[in-house]
């Protein structure tokens, strides 16, 4: 049987997934033998931009109309597609909301040499064409991600974790930051998948990973005021990484 063609692109992003992927030491050599890696400009100089794929992997949002034609492009060319990557996924820091919008933001940035740039409102990859597989992750977990391509290669769809950060925070038996240190946490709202690494570490969940399906945001929210966390705190800090909704 002929191996999968695959491409990995990035769009407006830091580049951090793609080297999550190339930094999968022990597994790449597999990687590269189990597929036919195709496309991918950060790995490789010569590539073969035109052909069709069987897997396409995008990293970044949707921050220019290049980036909505490539993304096209790419959507055209692979049978299947997956965002990878917070950015992919949710949109990103790139949608994070911003007083003076995008126009601000160009100004802020760029003076006003800025409103020539070619910048449009930040979509996730979902908003703009259909998406197969979202990882979610900022950046992505390198065993998520293998086991991602694990599963697609053997046919069946991955299985991600539907619960909160908090679950796996008392699976590894860190102390709680909310319950014990009134710190305001977004754990208790954010998707599972990271083993719960910030808290571990004493340091509040920012909710990089994007809402969790599973969470009982009433129950977190009851909570969170009883330890006089404004609610808007939390909200600011999980629209920052998942501004646009939707599910990973
Ligand atoms: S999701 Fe995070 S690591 Fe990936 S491109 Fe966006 S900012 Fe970078
Ligand atoms: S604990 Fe929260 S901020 Fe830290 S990696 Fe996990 S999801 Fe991201």
């Amino acid at each position: 049987m002929s191996k999968p063609r695959a491409g990995i692109f990035g769009l407006t992003g830091c580049a951090g997934d793609q080297l999550v992927i190339l930094n999968c030491e022990d597994e790449l050599l597999d990687l590269v033998s189990l597929l036919d890696m195709r496309d991918f400009l950060m790995a490789a100089s010569d590539n073969d931009t035109a052909c069709d794929l069987d897997i396409a992997l995008v990293e970044g949002a949707v921050f220019s109309r290049r980036d909505k034609e490539r993304l096209e492009r790419i959507r055209q060319r692979s049978a299947m597609l997956v965002a990878i990557g917070s950015c992919a996924v949710w949109g990103g820091v790139s949608a994070a909301e911003r007083n003076g919008g995008l126009a601000g933001l160009l100004d802020e940035t760029y003076g006003t040499q800025g409103r020539d740039y070619d910048a449009t409102e930040a979509y996730a990859l979902h908003q703009v064409v259909k998406v197969d597989l979202k990882i979610t992750g900022c950046p992505i977990e390198k065993h998520e991600f293998v086991a991602a391509v694990a599963s697609l290669l053997n046919g069946d769809p991955p299985v991600y974790p539907q619960y909160p950060v908090c679950t796996e925070c008392k699976m590894r038996e860190s102390n709680c930051l909310l319950i014990e240190k009134s710190i305001p946490c977004c754990g208790p709202l954010t998707v599972a998948g990271c083993g719960a690494r910030c808290p571990a570490l004493r340091i509040p969940c920012i909710g990089c990973r994007g809402p969790a399906a599973d969470a009982n945001a009433e129950s977190a929210r009851q909570m969170l005021a009883a330890k006089g966390v404004p609610e808007h705190d939390i909200r600011q800090r999980l629209r920052t990484f998942a501004p646009t909704g939707g599910s990973a």
